[in-house]
């Protein structure tokens, strides 16, 4: 038993949830609600819920922490005293691969972030390989001045911040007293340097970049898996003076109506008849390339409800290796008549197995059977039914028995 469930909460998983299932729900929760995606506080807010949550639960000693302690464990206040949470940022960094910090050890250009998106795909998608193209708008630096942002000459160092992008205000609180309050450059916002209007690029405004419309075309393999990256290099947004990130496509595989996936495997539901269960049967499977599969019941088989049979190499192709598939697997239930007529039974008998005989004794008592309702109250409505004999058991008992 876990202290509290807020941070399982949180991520939408219960206190019984595996490393990959925390993984999952973390990367869905936190390309939803990233900041980038979403602007104002209660996505940020939720975006650091959902962070915080992984970053605890990732941990086995933290999670261990926390499933014994509560929050109160993970926050301090207690023996172990508590700890810093990364910024929401860097954990989503260091689970997306981390570009920026990854990198930014080399001694070169400052690099742009990484900009990650979510691919919705099917599992026709990753069984049979897919191209899809994704339009995005991404910044590129303006080729009419190169990223300056005017004519050659016109950018001056913005003459009330000096260059540096700040301004530092002195402000009297009492005698004696003065804050320095320390805040961006109103004229220059920040960029230390200002265009005179009238050589400034008329393509950016300025800017030094421009928005431009880009289509990506993406590669889905066979075989790839929910989760899955795929990188595209240096496709981040671009910066004057530093290295553009890249774009990160995650899949996120939709469930199908048909098939489950279980790492290589495939899951299937089939239904028979139970003469088919019974006499044998041929079937057919349409496979998620569209093939049809016969299948075959071996003779005088009998399938049983919840039989379970597969067939190797029907399942899903295996990553770089998509000529290698694993397995099939064939769920079966077996659908039985609503009434067969008495008149027929004996023929049907005939063919089955003897029946079992059951002793009776003299004194056995004849019981109703009914159809069963979990939503009737027990034996509310069987009171009547405890008159017809003559021992002295108090008749709950004797429903329950009733009842088997
Ligand atoms: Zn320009
Ligand atoms: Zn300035």
């Amino acid at each position: 038993m876990v202290k509290e469930t807020g941070y399982y909460d949180i991520l939408g998983v219960p206190p019984t949830a595996t490393e990959s299932d925390l993984k999952k729900a973390y990367r869905k929760m936190a390309l939803k609600f990233h900041p980038d995606k979403n602007p104002g506080k209660e996505a940020e807010e939720k975006f650091k819920q959902i962070s915080q949550a992984y970053e605890v639960l990732s941990d086995p000693k933290k999670r261990e922490m926390y499933d014994r302690g509560g929050e109160e464990a993970i926050k301090g206040g207690g023996t172990g005293g508590g700890f810093d949470f990364h910024s929401p940022m860097d954990i989503f960094d260091m689970f997306f691969g981390g570009g920026g910090g990854g990198r930014r050890a080399h001694s070169g250009p400052r690099r742009g972030k990484d900009v990650v998106h979510q691919l919705k795909v099917s599992l026709e998608d990753v069984y049979n390989g897919a191209t899809r193209k994704l339009a995005l708008q991404k910044n590129v630096i303006c080729a009419k001045c190169e990223g300056r942002g005017g004519k050659e000459g016109a950018v001056q160092k913005c003459t009330v911040c000096r260059g540096t992008g700040m301004q530092v205000r002195i402000h009297q609180l009492g005698p004696g007293m003065v804050q320095q309050i320390q805040s961006m450059c109103n004229e220059c916002r920040g960029e230390g340097e200002c265009i005179d209007p009238k050589l400034r690029c008329k393509t950016c405004n300025g800017q030094k970049i421009v928005k431009e419309r880009k289509i990506l075309e993406v590669h889905i393999d066979k075989g790839m898996r929910d989760g899955q990256q795929i990188r595209f290099s240096g496709e981040g947004d671009q910066e004057p003076g530093s290295e553009p990130g890249d774009i990160v496509i995650v899949l996120d595989e939709k469930d199908h109506s048909e098939f489950r996936r279980r790492g290589n495997d495939l899951i299937t539901q089939k239904e028979i008849l139970l003469v088919e269960a019974l006499c044998g049967f041929q079937t057919t499977i349409k496979t998620l390339d569209n093939r049809v599969l016969v299948i075959t019941s071996l003779p005088g088989e009998v399938v049983k409800d919840k039989a379970i049979k597969c067939i190797m190499g029907e399942g899903m192709p295996i990553y770089r290796d998509p000529f290698t598939k694993g397995r099939l697997i064939i769920q079966f239930s077996i659908k039985f008549p609503e009434r067969i007529d008495p008149v027929k039974v004996p023929t049907l008998e005939a063919c089955l197995p003897p029946r079992q005989e059951h002793i009776i004794p003299d004194d056995a008592e004849h019981a109703t059977l009914e159809d069963f309702d979990p939503t009737q109250e027990q034996g509310s409505s069987r009171r009547g039914e405890a008159y017809d004999s003559d021992d002295d058991q108090p008749h709950g008992q004797r429903v329950q028995c009733a009842s088997h």
